[in-house]
């Protein structure tokens, strides 16, 4: 996770200069803990990796952080158990695909991109220049698949 982190954190910083937001040292080690976390993490999963990582940002700070990245689309909340949301960090111009069982709440990542091909016509074609983006497809796992 060491390289992802490298990356992420200066252009995550660069994202938040260009809205007008400062880098802060709390801002910066919510970013890191959500580097360092493995793909889906809720707000609670966050707070412990700042605490382990010595940190004494507050919970109501951690929140706070997480909701100005969402907003700003570095990370975006899905919600596959339920209503806590479960947090995916964004790459540069990266995305986030999984496949979510309806019934199990099983979720399977995909490594591939079947927007790949159309990015950059979807992005010209919008006028717009694209950050990144999340996509949930949805459908009954093995263990799940109605008999029949
Ligand atoms: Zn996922
Ligand atoms: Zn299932
Ligand atoms: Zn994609």
């Amino acid at each position: 996770m060491a390289t992802n982190t490298e990356k992420m954190i200066p252009y995550c910083m660069s994202r938040l200069s260009a809205a007008g937001y400062k880098a802060t040292a709390a801002r910066k080690i919510v970013l890191q803990a959500l580097c360092e976390l493995p793909g889906h993490c809720t707000s609670a999963d966050v707070l412990n990796k700042v605490n382990q990582m010595g940190s004494d940002i507050g919970r109501a700070s951690v929140f706070r952080i997480l909701e100005l990245f969402s907003k700003l689309s570095i990370i975006r909340p899905t919600y596959v158990n339920g209503s806590t949301p479960e947090y995916v960090l964004l790459p540069k111009n990266g995305h986030h695909a999984h496949i979510v069982c309806p019934k199990c709440n099983k979720v399977t990542e995909l490594k591939i991109c079947p927007f790949e091909p159309q990015l950059e016509q979807i992005a010209a074609q919008h006028e717009v220049q694209l950050t990144g983006h999340i996509l949930e497809l949805f459908g009954y796992c093995a263990a799940c698949s109605p008999a029949g």
